[in-house]
């Protein structure tokens, strides 16, 4: 029987939404699913994967080599467990793009990339120049598949009736060669911008990192995540893991709302399947409002005092 495991993204309290997008993505290729949480202190975590609809186990793995993230260690320990998995799928946020090509290297096969639509048990669709094409990729039958899910692309599984948690002990051997040192992560309880229902972004209008406040102070008021151009990143203004696009992250918010952004087709590749796109820009002619569905043709240093003061 065919089956597919899902490696479960979190962040030590909280199951992120990429697993319930994965689990939506394998449901389309029709095996069983079962989902491997690892780290520690786990069980709220388990828990909150037992009940994606559509999940038949949740195979807890609790050990505190597994608490960090660190591909090596979670890599081995997927693949101790591989055998009778047809599909191991991450998703395709910074997580699975360091975890799943390990895995898949362990494991001697090739990764399928960045999942769009799934067409068949081996067959999948997935975007390719700034996704201006859609490529079919056939993977070969016989070999495990290991993919990532571009997250952006699938709604969530909704709640189902409850899976089954197994308790597993963890069965690989932590890595001699790489050590976890520390986690330094912005952003602070601003919600994690590949999963956030509603994003706030700037671009290299804003001019300055102090200016960059205008935008984390509006995220804050409407609880958004804080994302950014590749201009604003490249000139200072805030970290490049706020960066939204092609070479960034691929987000599919309910609402986006870009400040100073001109469009260019290497930051809409990021945004094209967000809900409602909401766009400020001074100059009329921007083409980020040829794919807006709100246009505001204004100076956004007047603008978002403005919302600010509406909202607040
Ligand atoms: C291979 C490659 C990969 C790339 N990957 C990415 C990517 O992942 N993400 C990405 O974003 N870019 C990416 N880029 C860069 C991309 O081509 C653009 O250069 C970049 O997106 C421009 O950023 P921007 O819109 O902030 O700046 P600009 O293009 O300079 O636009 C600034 C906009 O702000 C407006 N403006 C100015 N002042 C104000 C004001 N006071 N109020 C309101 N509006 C104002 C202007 O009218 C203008 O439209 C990539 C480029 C290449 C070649």
């Amino acid at each position: 029987m065919s089956k597919t495991l899902i490696i479960a993204e979190h962040d030590g309290q909280n199951l992120n939404l990429s697993t319930a997008k994965c689990v939506a993505c394998a449901a389309k290729i029709g095996n069983d699913i079962d989902v491997i949480v690892m780290g520690s202190g786990i069980d709220g975590i388990s828990a909150q994967a037992a009940r994606i609809e559509g999940v038949s186990t949740v195979i807890a793995i609790e050990a505190d080599d597994l608490a960090q993230i660190l591909a090596v260690n979670l890599a081995a320990e997927v693949v101790a467990m591989a055998d009778g998995y047809s599909h191991i799928m991450g998703p395709s946020t910074t997580f699975g793009r360091d975890l799943m090509p390990t895995i898949a290297a362990l494991l001697g096969v090739n990764q399928v990339s960045d999942i769009a639509a799934v067409t068949g048990s081996h067959q999948f669709q997935r975007p390719i120049y700034a996704g201006n094409a859609v490529v079919d990729v056939a993977a070969p039958e016989g070999v495990t598949v290991v993919a990532t899910v571009r997250t952006a692309s699938w709604k969530a599984a909704g709640d189902g009736a409850g899976a089954t948690v197994e308790a597993r002990a963890a069965s690989s051997v932590a890595s001699d060669h790489s050590r976890y040192v520390s986690l330094q992560s912005g952003g602070g309880e601003r919600p994690d911008l590949q999963t956030a229902t509603r994003v706030v972004a700037g671009g290299r209008a804003l001019g300055s990192e102090e200016d960059f406040e205008l935008i984390y102070s509006l995220a804050d008021l409407i609880g958004a995540g804080a994302g950014a151009s590749r201009a604003a990143v490249d000139a200072g203004y805030c970290p490049n893991d706020m960066q939204v696009g092609q070479t960034g992250k691929i987000i599919s918010p309910d609402l986006y709302i870009a400040f100073g952004i001109s469009g260019a087709i290497q930051h809409i590749t990021g945004i094209k399947d967000a809900g409602t796109i909401v766009a400020v820009n001074k100059d009329t002619e921007a083409p980020i409002f040829e794919v807006a569905d709100i246009g505001l043709a204004a100076d956004l240093f007047t603008v978002i005092p403005e919302m600010k003061a509406l909202l607040g």
